[in-house]
């Protein structure tokens, strides 16, 4: 079922979900609802044959190993640097990052947002929490936000937009969803909570890209 205000179904782009971790189906339904040909990706023949890749929630530490131990990192990296649109949601917003801080030494990404990580940035005590967020981008409606012991953005540089920052508490200002060109990402989890904008930009600008 397509859902509503979702892009139409008429060229459906073909985006892939790195499923080696993490919440997989919720991106696979969401990328469908949203008129997107779903599917999951866990070798690099499948990686080749799609137009744009969704690198889901989950541990971040974990799928950097296991896209290793699959081959998959490399050509990740690769993909993401010749131009292949990826958006990742929190474990996908770390593996997105050029730089991340509080991670384990040696802790691999597969980069191409120039931008600063802190991973599990909201500490213990707020473990996981939910709140609106301003999103322009998305229109004047706020986005209802789910974060799971999740990253923020502590730095990036001048090609990175800012899309959405935490509005009040202790964390007031960070950065929770970037783009950089065909790159997206968000510290929060669209895949949860049925709004289907972050998922629907997403397939925008694979559109785009594949047009271009
Ligand atoms: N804290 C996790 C990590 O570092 C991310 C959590 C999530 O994806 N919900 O990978």
């Amino acid at each position: 079922m397509v859902a509503p205000h979702c892009a139409s179904p008429v060229n459906a782009p073909v985006i892939g979900v790195l499923a080696l971790q993490g919440d997989v189906r919720e991106h696979l339904r969401a990328l469908a609802d949203c008129g997107a040909s779903a599917r999951p990706v866990r070798r690099p023949s499948e990686l080749d044959a799609v137009d744009g890749i969704v690198l889901p929630g989950g541990e971040s530490t974990t799928i950097a190993k296991l896209a290793a131990a699959f081959d998959l990192l490399e050509p990740l990296r690769a993909a993401v640097r010749g131009g292949l649109p990826a958006y990742g949601s929190c474990a996908g917003m770390i593996l997105l990052a050029d730089r991340i801080v509080d991670a384990p030494a040696g802790q691999q990404t597969i980069g191409g947002i120039d931008m600063t990580v802190r991973r599990n940035a909201f500490g213990r005590q707020v473990d996981s929490f939910e709140g609106d967020l301003d999103f322009p981008a998305l229109g004047e409606q706020p986005v209802h936000a789910v974060f799971i012991r999740a990253p923020w953005v502590e730095g990036a540089g001048p090609g990175v937009e800012a899309l959405a920052r935490i509005p009040v508490g202790e964390a007031a200002g960070r950065i929770v969803a970037v783009r950089q060109g065909a790159l997206l990402a968000t510290a929060f989890h669209p895949e949860m909570t049925g709004d289907p904008r972050v998922h629907e930009l997403f397939v925008r600008i694979v559109k785009e890209a594949t047009s271009a």
